[in-house]
């Protein structure tokens, strides 16, 4: 089902420019973004924008997902962090990207919204490489550190420095940083004890609420 729909949709991310790299549209070709959403949402799985999944978060329009994928530069084997699994659409996304060897771990704060994700990951058979645990994220996830990608789906008032932490050398994270309506996506690189940060562009993401968010 929604084939048509999906192949319409990347090929528009494709043409306009948006995503680049062919790895991350053949997994956004894979992965059925409408099984993430709300039932009566589904006619509109495929268009390019964010929608409501519960409790006030957004699903991420899918050019920031291919943006944000395209950055992190994942490859097969990687120890993914993702702080705000909301749906668990780009966690699976993730998923397909890191096979064989790799491993997500998505962290969800709003339990409703977590036992959703899992549920939907392991209907499509992700549950091998990506493991959803509820939780407050903004502190990361101490016990399977350190990560070679973090990406992090709500807005921060600045660079968690728990994350920076469990960064690997040599890793890449992303993360918007700003005020609630607006901020900047940050891509930090690791070298050694070294942060380097570069502003991406405009973004506008849910914040992140605990103990290193708002
Ligand atoms: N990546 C998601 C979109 C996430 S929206 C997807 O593909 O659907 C951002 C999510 O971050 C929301 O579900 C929100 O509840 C969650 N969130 C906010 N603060 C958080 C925190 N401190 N720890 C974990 N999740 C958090």
């Amino acid at each position: 089902m929604y084939e048509a729909e999906r192949s319409r949709l990347v090929n528009g991310l494709r043409d306009n420019g948006y995503v680049t790299d062919e790895r991350v549209l053949a997994a956004m070709e894979k992965v059925p973004r409408h099984e993430f959403i709300p039932a009566e949402l589904r006619d509109q799985a495929y268009a390019d924008s964010p929608l409501p999944i519960g409790m006030g978060q957004t699903i991420s329009a899918p050019h920031m997902v291919g943006i944000m994928m395209q950055a992190l530069e994942l490859r097969p084997g990687h120890k993914v962090l993702e702080i705000g699994a909301g749906s668990g659409y780009h966690a699976a996304l993730m998923g397909e990207m890191v096979r064989p060897g790799g491993m997500v771990y998505t962290v969800e704060r709003l339990e409703p919204l977590g036992a959703k994700a899992a549920e939907a990951i392991e209907r499509l058979h992700y549950d091998d490489v990506v493991k959803v645990i509820v939780a407050d994220g903004s502190s990361g996830l101490a016990e399977h550190a350190p990560y070679d990608r973090i990406t992090v789906a709500a807005a921060a008032p600045g660079v968690p420095r728990p994350l920076e932490e469990q960064l690997a050398d040599g890793g890449r994270m992303l993360v918007p940083v700003g005020g609630q309506g607006y901020q900047d996506l940050m891509l930090v690189t690791r070298h050694g004890d070294k942060m380097e940060r570069t502003g991406l562009g405009g973004v506008v993401f849910v914040p992140l609420i605990g103990e290193h968010g708002y």
